[in-house]
């Protein structure tokens, strides 16, 4: 039986795993070396020091060896004792998901939910932790993906900071596209990875945890030891010489390390920058092409994924692989309760150019049209996103190859 291959497409504009940087591409070819390789021990040191600097820590970072699920569930499992109530806010399918863990750790999980295209405020957890002064831990999804916005964590976590509870920050899909930091969003267990902002394959977790947040983990009985969902068995592994719990992913190290010097090299707030104004040009063109953004409201909405709602009557699905088919451009779905009514632009690393904001916009009003959408014009949208790109002149347009 012969199979005709499915060609790749043209450009991946997904919300993650994201197209990578030539350079992370390169770095994945490096050779392999035996992770007791004494050149290995130096450069597995120095990549936690990239990481290190990227967060603005004073304590050293810690590098879990999966994609960042693994980090979320670590984080959990590690942080979360037999008698805790947690709070778990709720924006979304992430954040929702998080409660599930926190169940099966906690003594009780009580939470606090907005529509899934709302964003929470700080004044609700305010008042969620005043009626419930017994909670230990707040988890909080920064940006929930599948729905496209964006929470206030520094102001959340400085409500959570001042009540003395332990918080616990999912930032997978927006750092190193927006300015957040885990020491300033007051975030004891941190959690990121490489394979969404930093436009690396999906295979590490990154974490900063707190002083607080390990004495936490010190404090729990039953936080995982010689397993891997242990945080606290990694903890001294940035350390040349200290020894690993087990083998570390070589070759996404590897690439990891060629992320951050892209990341450090740029310079985050240049980075910032383009993911803030290709997300800006992409809303602007969606909404002037005739498309209704997800959001409620533009302030909420996300720079690193763009969620566009899908009019009534429309098969996402089929929209989606009309636009594959037809343009060659992968977007992403919605996910769980978010699944065929939005589709996803990612503003993620590499794609995170304002260039890419008039193909996205292009590619999802053809595929409107074709859909038989009324009031579609690809041609205004294209022109409103093109003139935010001028406004902006030629400042925040990063250097580096166009990757499709
Ligand atoms: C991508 C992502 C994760 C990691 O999960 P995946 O298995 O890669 O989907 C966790 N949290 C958020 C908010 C994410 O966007």
């Amino acid at each position: 039986m012969t199979r005709k291959p499915i060609a790749p497409p043209v450009m991946t504009l997904t919300t993650g795993p994201v197209d990578a940087y030539p350079e992370v591409l390169r770095a994945l070819s490096r050779p392999v070396l035996y992770d007791y390789d004494p050149a290995f021990l130096d450069f597995y040191e120095s990549v936690n020091a990239k990481v290190q600097r990227a967060f603005h820590t004073d304590t050293p970072p810690v590098i879990l060896q999966g994609e960042p699920v693994l980090g979320l569930e670590a984080a959990a499992a590690s942080v979360i004792a037999r008698g805790d109530v947690v709070l778990n806010l709720v924006s979304g399918v992430y954040g929702k998901g998080f409660g599930y863990w926190a169940a099966r750790y906690a003594g009780e999980v009580i939470e606090l939910e907005v529509p899934y295209n709302e964003a929470l405020t700080a004044g609700a957890v305010a008042e969620a932790l005043a009626a419930r002064p017994d909670v230990a831990v707040v988890s909080l999804c920064h940006h929930d993906t599948p729905s496209g916005t964006l929470n206030p964590v520094d102001e959340i976590g400085a409500v959570v900071r001042a009540g003395g509870k332990i918080f616990i920050v999912d930032s997978v899909s927006a750092f190193g596209g927006v300015k957040v930091l885990p020491e300033d969003c007051g975030a004891d267990i941190f959690i990121t990875g490489p394979n969404k902002c930093l436009g690396c394959p999906p295979g590490l977790s990154l974490l900063h945890v707190s002083d607080r947040g390990w004495a936490k983990i010190a404090a729990n009985p039953d936080a995982p030891k010689d397993s891997i969902l242990s945080i606290a068995d990694w903890r001294q592994a940035h350390l040349a010489g200290q020894g690993f719990p087990f083998t570390p992913s070589v070759s996404e190290i590897n690439a990891l390390d060629a992320a951050l010097d892209v990341y450090l090299a740029e310079g985050e707030e240049a980075v910032w920058a383009r993911h803030a104004l290709t997300a800006k040009a992409c809303r602007a063109g969606i909404v002037a092409a005739g498309m209704r953004l997800w959001p409620a409201r533009e302030e909420i909405a996300s720079p690193t994924c763009t969620a566009v709602a899908t009019p009534e009557g429309v098969d996402e699905a089929a929209l989606r692989a009309l636009i594959r088919a037809r343009y060659g451009v992968m977007l992403s779905s919605g996910r769980g309760e978010t699944l065929g009514r939005l589709t996803r632009i990612g503003h993620m690393g590499p794609t995170a150019k304002p260039t890419y904001a008039l193909v996205a916009v292009a590619a999802m009003a053809g595929g409107m049209r074709a859909m038989g959408v009324k009031g579609i014009d690809p041609g205004a949208g294209v022109a409103a996103a093109l003139s935010v790109i001028d406004a902006a002149g030629e400042t925040v347009l990063s250097p580096g190859a166009i990757v499709v």
